[in-house]
């Protein structure tokens, strides 16, 4: 049985096939969307009044077509619908609002008091929330929903966060129930790869990718799924967790309680660790012990600063750091034939994200099966430093505007 959605009502199907169509390409006339969607005008024409009627979409002007006719151009309204996203990290929580093409037309950014627990911090995103609302002087009614990225473990159909390696102290928090209670919108729970998977997919709107995966890199690292055009998050909401990938079983202990994880080797978390090594051992560095202890993310950016500037030590760890996420990749496209993958996440926002590139790149030069016959694209996320957020609110639009089969019903 297929589960529902209990965002707004679900549009009928067609609506939702011509909405897509329309909001891939920026503006297309009926006669286009016919040649796209296969629809008969009939049925073009009846659902396009409707959209008009809602206000979804509108009629721009007319576009020549080359033989001396002039077709009418239809256009998504941008403003008709709202969504928010929060992503909560371990130190800093994040909420944008986007409109209805997922572009932020707000943000707010407050420190994630972790040690307060998640009730305190649950009450800092419902206030955030309607600061922003209030900012942008948006009706509640013009929200479809709120969208929440955050570490996993988690239930995404019940929006129950488990005891999440991201968030210290949570345990079976429902996240959804609270959230929906307090702010009285519907509310999407999601890990924050799968979330940045669905912001890119949405800002890469005009692409037509069939299988990518978005390799993100915060406090830990994940990834999103995106295949055969779909959110692909297995049985337990757990795909894609290659940050705890074994790479060798008897290497260093990992947080999960295993040995050798992908993670140890290459987050930031794994990068301090081996730095503050070198430096007792005596290594030479700009970097001090105090720079690499603290808030791993301010740490984190430390190195990455002194990489930047030349810092020998820095460099070359984040260098032996990008390899291993290189390698995790490569046994991550061996594994599901992707065309692209995206490399992004608040850790590699910065200069250093080239370099990160550049290694996985060199990996899949060099190890790639079929590399003869196969190109993978590598690129950073073209959504920026806020993809974990702008991705939660681009959940919701998915969720409530993309055509899918359980829209059907079967
Ligand atoms: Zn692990």
């Amino acid at each position: 049985m297929q589960s529902g959605t209990n965002l707004t009502s679900v549009r009928d199907y067609n609506e939702l096939v011509i909405l897509e169509a329309i909001r891939r390409k920026d503006a297309l006339s009926r006669v286009e969307i016919a040649q796209q969607t296969g629809l008969t005008a009939q049925t073009i024409s009846n659902v396009v009044k409707r959209l008009l009627n809602q206000g979804m979409i509108r009629e721009d002007g007319k576009c020549a077509t080359g033989r001396g006719k002039h077709r009418v151009q239809l256009m998504i309204r941008p403003d008709a619908g709202y969504a928010i996203g929060v992503q909560i990290e371990r130190y800093e929580t994040t909420a944008v609002i986007v409109d209805l093409l997922g572009r932020p037309v707000a943000r707010h950014q407050q420190p994630t008091k972790q040690s307060e627990g998640a009730d305190a911090v649950i009450q800092v995103v419902v206030t955030m929330i309607d600061h922003l609302m209030q900012q942008i002087g948006i009706a509640r009614e013009r929200i479809v929903g709120i969208g929440v990225a955050c570490p996993g473990p988690l239930d995404h159909l019940q929006g129950i966060v488990h005891n999440s390696l991201g968030l210290v102290g949570w345990q079976n928090v429902p996240l959804k129930a609270i959230l929906e209670e307090k702010t009285g919108l519907p509310v999407v729970v999601d890990r924050d790869a799968t979330a940045a998977a669905i912001g890119e997919h949405w800002a890469r709107r005009d692409e037509d990718i069939r299988n990518f995966a978005f390799f993100y890199v915060g406090g830990g690292i994940g990834t999103g799924l995106f295949l055969e055009k779909r959110i692909f998050r297995g049985s337990t909401t757990m795909a894609g967790a290659v940050g705890h990938m074994t790479l060798d079983p008897n290497g260093p202990l990992c947080s999960c309680g295993n040995r050798g994880c992908v993670g140890y080797t290459s987050d930031p978390h794994g990068v301090l660790h081996t730095l503050q090594e070198h430096l007792r051992q005596g290594a030479t560095s700009n970097l001090t012990l105090s720079d690499l202890t603290g808030r791993e993310d301010l740490a984190f950016e430390k190195v990455c600063d002194a990489a930047v500037q030349g810092d020998a030590l820095a460099l070359e760890e984040l260098r032996s750091s990008a390899r291993w996420q290189g390698y995790a990749i490569l046994n991550l496209i061996n594994l599901l034939d992707v065309e692209l993958v995206v490399i992004g996440g608040p850790a590699l926002d910065n200069a250093i994200g080239d370099l990160y590139i550049e290694e996985v790149r060199h990996v899949l030069q060099e190890r790639l099966l079929g590399n003869n016959q196969r190109t993978v694209r590598v690129e950073r996320t073209v959504v920026g430093a806020d993809v974990g957020s702008i991705g939660a609110a681009s959940l919701v639009l998915h969720t409530t505007y993309t055509p899918q089969l359980k829209a059907l019903n079967y």
